[in-house]
C-alpha cells in the first residue's frame, strides 16, 4: 500500500494563522506517488461512462487532468469568478477560510453529460457544494466527487448528501 501522507506536508497557519495547510506538492512531483494516486482517484470510476472530468481551480487542475486522461474523458476547468473568457455561470460558496464564487462556461457540460468532480482537498465541503450546483445547473450528471484528501473533522461529506463521494487518505 502506499502511503501517501509521507508525501503531504502540514504547513501550520498559512494561509492564515490556525489553518492548518496540506502541501501536496511533494506527492505531485514524486513520479512513482503521483501515478499511484491518480490510478487510485480514477479506478472507482472506470467503466461508469465518465466523459467529463470537472477539476476546481487550481490544485484540482493538477488532478483532474491525469484523471481525465485515465478515464478517457475530457476535462472542463470550474474557476474562480472572472477567469473564463466566455458567457459563464457562477456559484458561491464558503471555504474554510474566506468565501468567493466559482463559475465555469455557461455551455461546459451539454445536457445529460456524465461529470465527475475533482479536486484536492474536501474541507468544509462549501466549494465541492458549490462546483455540484454549478454542474447540474448547466446540465451535467453527476457521476461522484474525487478528492485526495478529506479533512473529516470538518464533516464536507455532509454537504454532499447521497453523491458517491470517494476520497485517498483522511485526517
Ligand atoms: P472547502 O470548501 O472548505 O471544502 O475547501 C476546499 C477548497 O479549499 C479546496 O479547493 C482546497 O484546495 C482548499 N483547502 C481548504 N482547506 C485546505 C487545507 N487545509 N489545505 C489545503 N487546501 C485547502
Amino acid at each position: 500500500m502506499t502511503d501517501f501522507k509521507k508525501h503531504i506536508h502540514d504547513v501550520p497557519d498559512f494561509p492564515k494563522k490556525g489553518i492548518v495547510f496540506k502541501d501536496i506538492t511533494p506527492l505531485l512531483s514524486d513520479a512513482k506517488i503521483f501515478a499511484a494516486a491518480v490510478d487510485r482517484l480514477s479506478e472507482p470510476f472506470v467503466g461508469k461512462g465518465v466523459q467529463v472530468v470537472a477539476g476546481i481551480e487550481s490544485r484540482g487542475f493538477l488532478l483532474a487532468t491525469p484523471i481525465a486522461y485515465r478515464l478517457g474523458a475530457g476535462v472542463v476547468p470550474i474557476r474562480k469568478k472572472g477567469k473564463l473568457p466566455r458567457a459563464v455561470k457562477s456559484a458561491s460558496y464558503a471555504l474554510e477560510y474566506g468565501t468567493d464564487s466559482i463559475e465555469a462556461h455557461a455551455d461546459a457540460f451539454p445536457r445529460g453529460t456524465k461529470v465527475l468532480l475533482v479536486d484536492d482537498v474536501l474541507a468544509t465541503g462549501g466549494t465541492a457544494a458549490a462546483a455540484v450546483e454549478l454542474i447540474e445547473a448547466i446540465g451535467g450528471s453527476l457521476v461522484g466527487t474525487a478528492f485526495l484528501i478529506e479533512l473529516g473533522f470538518l464533516s464536507g461529506r455532509q454537504k454532499l448528501p447521497g453523491r458517491d463521494v470517494r476520497s485517498l487518505v483522511s485526517y
